[in-house]
């Protein structure tokens, strides 16, 4: 019997005994996976998740976030989502109560409030600041009306798209993955994220695209996905990942497949977060070391884990 636990990517160390403690009290996977990711939403100081995320290009922040169920391979996602830190919730209430997969933009705001999801102001001082310097870059100055940022826009498609954005992009994205088993054997996964910065609005990575940033099977595992979301969408690498335990691989093996296969696009990188049904962990990264946080139900706090580093 594998002890039930938690754990998470770099961001994540000082949140998931928020999930420990609920597994600890025979609490699911699930509600372990949504508290720990909640508490990073919360953290005005991540700037890639929840409050404080990275705006897009015309300085808003717009939330993805995923969740899925591995008892029955049931997922919920949100894409594009403004005015709600707790995406990850939002994506529970999809998987919880609608037949759908995935809800976008002002669709996934409407359904957040009909479920009682409060709304919030994920602006800090941070954003506020890049979004006056994306203003500051538009033509006139100003992005204030709809015929003024789709010039903005039309620039950036033309002319803008240089090397600048490959240095502020690089520089600004971030994403959390977390995921649980608990005493009955069952899986969760959960990721979130304000996305790859400055992105085109309505850009969606691969945190809500349910086996892109994103898979779970209680039969063999969990995997989840962060970096340049456009490859891991390319891939279905979370899913990939899971299919290759299923298919024998070790999670080492499962990890170093995935990544090899990225690194093969020669356009940008990812990094994952994977376990098997045997509670063994792995994570791995395609540019330096890999590290990730565990914590099981009798751990007095998180114990860092290195990964693999998977070169070309
Ligand atoms: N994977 C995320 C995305 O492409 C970004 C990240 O992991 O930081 O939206």
């Amino acid at each position: 019997m594998v002890k039930p636990f938690i754990i998470g990517t770099r961001n994540a160390k000082d949140m998931i005994h928020l999930g420990a403690e609920i597994l600890r009290e025979g609490g699911s996977a699930m509600d372990a996976v949504e508290a720990a990711v909640n508490a990073v939403e919360d953290n005005p100081l991540d700037g890639g998740v929840g409050v404080g995320g990275t705006p897009n290009l015309l300085g808003v922040t717009q939330l993805d976030a995923s969740i899925m169920d591995g008892r029955n391979r049931r997922s919920g996602a949100v894409a594009g989502l403004e005015n709600v830190a707790h995406a990850i919730s939002v994506a529970r209430k999809v998987l919880e109560l609608t037949p759908h997969d995935l809800l976008v933009g002002p669709g996934a705001e409407m359904f957040a409030r009909a479920v009682g999801i409060e709304k919030s102001d994920l602006s800090t001082e941070r954003t506020r600041k890049i979004a006056a310097a994306m203003r500051a870059g538009s033509p006139e100055g100003i992005l204030e009306d709809e015929k003024e940022k789709e010039r903005f826009l039309r620039m950036w498609l033309e002319e803008g798209r240089g090397e600048w954005y490959e240095k502020i992009s690089k520089a600004d994205w971030g994403t959390v993955n977390i995921m649980a088993m608990d005493a009955n054997g069952d899986m969760c996964v959960g990721v979130s994220t304000s996305g790859l910065g400055y992105k085109l609005p309505g850009r969606v990575g691969d945190s809500p695209y349910i086996g892109a940033g994103n898979y779970c099977d209680n039969r063999f595992g969990s995997a989840a996905c962060t970096g340049k979301g456009e490859l891991a969408i390319r891939l279905s690498s979370a899913r990939m990942i899971v299919s290759y335990l299923e298919n024998g691989l070790t999670l080492r093996g499962a990890v170093r497949k995935a990544l090899k296969d990225v690194h093969s696009l020669q356009d940008g990188t990812i990094s994952c977060l994977v376990f098997d049904g045997e509670g063994n962990t792995m994570s791995g990264s395609m540019t330096g070391e890999s590290i990730h946080y565990y914590m099981d139900v009798d751990s007095e706090g998180p114990e860092e884990r290195k990964g693999v580093w998977v070169k070309p």
